[in-house]
């Protein structure tokens, strides 16, 4: 994979939590924002004119209690829960999910490790506490939604979910990114979780770039080990663009929409830090213009219909 250069004043921002810009928790509910975090965000939705987005499996709500007081574009629960840049809310038709919740409580009930919850526009079984139920917990999920139409699970790190079929992270990141201040902008999502690759595959269609904490087989070009290196990546990105020392390269193309600043390639290389990221400033455009990475297959989300 290549290296990663440090975000550009042109770049539009995605961003995933849980296991990107947060460490997983034994449980949901555990996961601890880190100090300075939210300070750095700030910064960069400044700096990028306002086009950084969270893209996360969780509710809007549950997003805004964890980075308060900042509420930036979001989009929840894979993209069914959308707030645009000017904080209008977008939601996709809500689901009847009262009939799968019966079918599965008694099951989550009989099974102390697992842990159903509710979402306004999805249903998820956790097993985090009991990843040896993994694949009773799939079954019982594929046999509860049955033929039910307009739903389709989604397979998660250590979750099963059942959302509207059709949403993904790339179709939320596609419609924020028709709209400005994204529109016209390189895209960058980072995500960690086989969700996340279809946030990959569309900022790759975009002219974009994916960044991938954790390694395996993926549609991201660029990765990091963990969530601290994302992090340190982000408060290093903030603190160059404060300075002003990114930015001085040529605007990077966009394949997106809107304006089309005409401008080259940059061709500036890269150099490994320790952390196994880059420490120079050339802009991302720079890594996108690079081999594919992988070569894994874009459309390889575990998500079924
Ligand atoms: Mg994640």
């Amino acid at each position: 994979m290549s290296s990663l250069p440090l975000i550009d004043p042109d770049n539009a921002l995605f961003l995933d939590f849980d296991g990107t810009l947060a460490d997983l928790a034994p449980r949901p509910e555990l996961v601890q924002v880190e100090a300075g975090l939210v300070g750095t965000l700030r910064t960069l939705h400044r700096q990028l004119s306002g086009a950084v987005a969270i893209v996360s499996g969780r509710t809007i709500a549950e997003l805004d209690a964890f980075l308060a007081p900042l509420q930036l574009p979001t989009a929840g629960v894979h993209g069914a829960e959308l707030r645009d840049a000017e904080g209008r809310r977008l939601e996709v038709p809500a689901p009847d999910l009262d009939r799968l919740h019966r079918r599965l409580e008694d099951f989550a009930q009989a099974h102390p490790g697992l842990r159903l919850e509710r979402k306004p526009m999805a249903l998820a079984v956790h097993y985090r506490a009991a990843p040896e139920l993994e694949m009773l917990v799939r079954e019982q999920v594929a046999q509860a939604l049955g033929d039910v139409s307009g739903l389709e699970m989604l397979h998660g790190k250590m979750v099963v979910e059942v959302k509207p079929a059709g949403v993904t992270k790339g179709s939320a990141v596609e419609l924020i990114m028709r709209s400005p201040p994204f529109a016209g902008r390189m895209p960058i999502f980072a995500g960690d979780d086989v969700t996340d690759e279809d946030g990959f595959a569309m900022v790759a269609h975009l002219g974009g770039v994916g960044v991938l904490v954790g390694q395996r087989q993926s549609a991201a070009t660029v990765s990091v080990p963990a969530p601290a290196d994302l992090r340190a990546w982000l408060h290093r990105s903030a603190r160059a663009l404060e300075s002003g020392r990114a930015g001085t390269a040529p605007a990077p193309h966009a394949a997106a929409s809107g304006r089309d600043t005409g401008t080259d390639t940059p061709s500036g290389t890269t150099s490994e830090s320790t952390s196994g990221i880059s420490s120079e400033t050339t802009p991302v455009a720079a890594a996108a213009a690079g081999p594919s990475g992988t070569g894994a297959n874009p459309s390889a989300s575990t998500t079924s219909s």
